[in-house]
């Protein structure tokens, strides 16, 4: 029999697993708390559930952490590891520090389908989905880092790293349900951000029930420039996901949505394309939308370059003066390939 990790379930989903498998619900109701917060390795910690039960938990269920195959930290303190699990496929996860936040950026698939022109990730053959315990080994692998080094917590999560995660919004959304439980992380809704390149299916309805923040790279203010840099946009155009958005910021009750524009050299940098970007947010409720200005990181093979800070500056006035807040997003970790779009595992990688 196959033994299961039990990292990423919910409570529901541990309490059916335990009595399919022979367990009560008390048994289940004992354990939950040693998996979170207690963050215990073994079933043997759990001290107050009957040995005769602690003995027969590991030939059904397992609390393995992947196995961090390579750790590197960048010249302005951004750290990333390469995790790798137990079909030995590997994938990326970032912490990224600052005065007054520790943010970590998780990653939901083992490459990516999506295949964006200007994202490495994208460039990597997608493998698989990640198991909500696999994308929750990323996020405790981190808390058990800060631990060690007795440094400040956990603030800000993140789901900006490789895959796009309304494509396993199932495994996401266990997650969630883990970190915004009260008897466990508590996490607030409001430190949680969920990106997604616009995938405006059910899933993203369904999102809204969490009310975590959410992200879309449109990256493009017009559907003839956006589908020729992400193919997504040909099922899934900017109307409907414009719609699709303003339909989540109803429904989650969160303050505001961020557009994430890549500033591309040449590409959409102009000063055309800032008005063009400005009319469409303001039709969307320019007070709800903040732009988030993205600087190119390049990566091996990338055909992109970044537009210059003069004009991201440019680009920035124009918005701002047009009622659009903006900002440009700092870019981190880029010296260890740690930045956005350049998560890659697939050195590492076996296709299942
Ligand atoms: N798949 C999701 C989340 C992961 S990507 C999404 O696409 O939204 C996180 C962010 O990095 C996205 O806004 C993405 O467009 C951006 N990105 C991708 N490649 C990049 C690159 N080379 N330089 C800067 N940002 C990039
Ligand atoms: Fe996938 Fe996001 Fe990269 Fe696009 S930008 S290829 S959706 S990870």
């Amino acid at each position: 029999m196959q033994i299961k990790s039990i990292l990423g379930l919910p409570f529901e989903t541990l309490k059916e697993e335990f009595i399919r498998n022979g367990f009560s619900l008390l048994d289940a109701k004992r354990v939950f708390p040693w998996i979170h917060p207690k963050l215990v390795k073994t079933f043997e910690e759990m001290s107050d559930v009957p040995k005769r039960v602690r003995e027969k938990l590991p030939d059904f269920f397992s609390l393995e952490r992947p196995i961090c195959k390579i750790l590197q930290e960048s010249s302005d303190g951004t750290i990333k590891t390469l995790l790798e699990f137990k079909d030995n496929n590997c994938i990326e996860t970032v912490f990224i520090p600052d005065e007054k936040r520790n943010t970590i950026c998780v990653s939901s698939q083992v490459g990516c389908p999506i295949g964006c022109r200007f994202c490495n990730t994208g460039t990597q053959q997608f493998c698989r989905n990640l198991t909500s315990s696999e994308i929750m080994a990323q996020i405790i692998f981190w808390i058990e880092w800060q631990k060690k080094l007795n440094a400040d917590p956990i603030t800000n999560i993140v789901f900006m790293g490789m895959g796009e995660p309304l494509l396993n919004s199932q495994n996401l959304f266990a997650v969630l349900e883990i970190l915004l439980n009260k008897k466990t992380y508590n996490f607030s809704r409001n430190k949680i951000t969920v990106s997604t390149s616009g995938i405006v299916n059910d899933a993203i309805v369904e999102l809204a029930k969490f009310g975590v923040k959410l992200a879309v790279s449109l990256h493009a203010s017009n559907d003839k420039k956006r589908s020729e840099l992400m193919p997504i946009n040909n099922k899934y155009k900017i109307s409907e996901v414009l719609s699709a958005v303003q339909n989540y910021h109803k429904l989650s009750n969160t303050s505001h949505i961020t557009f994430e524009y890549l500033l591309l050299d040449g590409i959409n940098d102009s000063e055309d394309d800032a008005i063009e970007l400005s009319k469409l947010l303001r039709k969307f409720g320019g007070a709800r939308a903040r732009v988030n200005l993205i600087m190119f990181n390049s990566w091996n093979g990338s055909k992109f370059r970044g537009a210059s800070d003069e004009k991201a500056n440019y680009f920035s006035k124009i918005l701002l003066s047009r009622g659009i807040r903006t900002i440009i997003r700092k870019s981190r970790g880029r010296d260890i390939f740690a930045a956005c779009g350049q998560l890659k595992s697939e050195d590492k990688m076996i296709y299942g």
